[in-house]
């Protein structure tokens, strides 16, 4: 049976993946999202088991002992991690995986498992990136910006030593506007599913 493939999208904090896969899943029950553990508190709005699965240090440690990660990283302060049992669960149903994960992670799935696409998810500016930090939150109406100044410099800094790595991805998605960075995802995803062996794979079944 066809197995699926694994994506990565990796793209500073507040450039706004976590808004074009909301786009991108609408409707696709071939694509599944694997849902990390942090132990970042939640933010206005995100619901356990749904964004992330939210979790305390002894907890996330207790995962990495047992090897339950397929990768993990500290992320400005906090730990994020994939949990492999899901991915590989989706990937035998033959289903795409997509990972929102940073530029650590994204590094240590592709050493375990080469044929993973990478795609890098930038801002249209500098500028921009900071008002959406800035104002992440305040369009949902339980909420006000969810992360204080102080964080949102150090997600800039870390957005600019981020960067430095896209020319390693596979692909490079500006997201001036959803539709657009959807659509081009969506083009990358079929043109990966193009590939000679996997076609002649189905060719010859
Ligand atoms: P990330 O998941 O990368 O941290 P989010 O999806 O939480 O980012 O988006 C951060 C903020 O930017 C949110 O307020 C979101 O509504 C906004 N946003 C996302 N994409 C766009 C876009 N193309 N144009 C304008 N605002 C956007
Ligand atoms: P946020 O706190 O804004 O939700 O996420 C911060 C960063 O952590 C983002 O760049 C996001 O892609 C990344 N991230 C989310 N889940 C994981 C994960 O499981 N592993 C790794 N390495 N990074 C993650």
């Amino acid at each position: 049976m066809y197995k699926g493939k694994t994506f990565i999208i990796s793209g500073p904090s507040g450039v706004g993946k976590s808004t074009v896969l909301k786009e991108l899943f609408q409707d696709r029950d071939d694509l599944y999202f694997s849902v990390s553990a942090t132990t970042r508190p939640p933010r206005p709005g995100e619901i356990n088991g749904v964004h992330y699965h939210f979790t305390d240090v002894d907890e996330f440690r207790k995962m990495i002992s047992e090897d339950a990660f397929l990768e993990y990283a500290e992320y400005v302060g906090n730990f994020y991690g994939t949990p492999k049992k899901f991915v590989d669960e989706a990937m035998e149903q033959g289903k795409d995986v997509v990972l929102d994960i940073e530029v650590q992670g994204a590094l240590q799935v592709v050493h375990k498992r080469p044929d993973v696409v990478r795609i890098f998810i930038a801002p249209p500016s500098w500028s921009e990136l900071e008002r959406r930090l800035t104002e992440r939150g305040t369009d949902t109406e339980e909420s006000r910006g969810t992360d204080s100044p102080e964080k949102v410099q150090k997600r800039l800094v870390r957005a600019k030593v981020e960067l430095q790595t896209a020319n390693t991805y596979d692909y490079f998605v500006i997201n001036d506007t959803v539709e657009r960075a959807v659509r081009e995802i969506n083009a990358i995803m079929l043109a990966e599913h193009c590939k000679p062996a996997e076609r002649m794979a189905i060719l010859s079944e």
